[in-house]
């Protein structure tokens, strides 16, 4: 698992996906997420600078749930908003890497229906949201055979710059 990327995000992109959460509650947020593949340090070394392979979440776009029959418990994203996403990527020179969305009051563990309906190479974001608060929050990855759906590691760094 050492080329297993590392998902890597600002503070700013982990608030807004919490923030997202708690303002459906309790209905389930959905959105993509917009950012780039590469490489570079995860900063977790003090050996120096190490490359890793690194998927980097630069820009969120947010999506109406449009599950009415059971919004609190299924998301899903229909042809239109891989669309309406793929193009809002395109703007920004980006790519969608992936998917969040939360779980009202149940845990950022991926449901039965969520690995039905993944597709490989996205990372799929769970953001737990207890009683109306964010709490914990995961990443997920299906593996091209569909045989596994592996948490991947979150990385949330202030921006270098500040
Ligand atoms: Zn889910």
């Amino acid at each position: 698992m050492a080329t297993a990327p590392i998902l890597k995000m600002s503070t700013e992109i982990a608030e807004k996906i919490r923030q997202h959460g708690s303002e459906t509650y309790p209905n389930e947020c959905c959105g993509a997420l917009l950012g780039r593949d590469g490489s570079g340090t995860d900063g977790t070394t003090t050996a120096g600078a190490v490359q890793l392979p690194l998927r980097e979440i630069i820009a969120l776009f947010p999506l109406v749930n449009r599950r009415e029959d059971s919004p609190h418990n299924r998301f899903s994203v229909t042809a239109e908003d891989v669309r309406d996403a793929e193009k809002a990527a395109r703007e920004k020179k980006l790519d969608v890497v992936g998917w969040y969305h939360s779980h009202p009051d149940h845990p950022a563990r991926p449901s039965q229906y969520d690995r039905e309906h993944a597709w490989p190479w996205y990372s799929y974001i769970i953001v737990s949201v207890a009683n109306g608060k964010p709490a914990e929050m995961t990443s997920w990855r299906l593996s091209d055979d569909r045989s596994a759906y592996a948490c991947e590691d979150i990385a949330i760094r202030d921006r270098a710059a500040r």
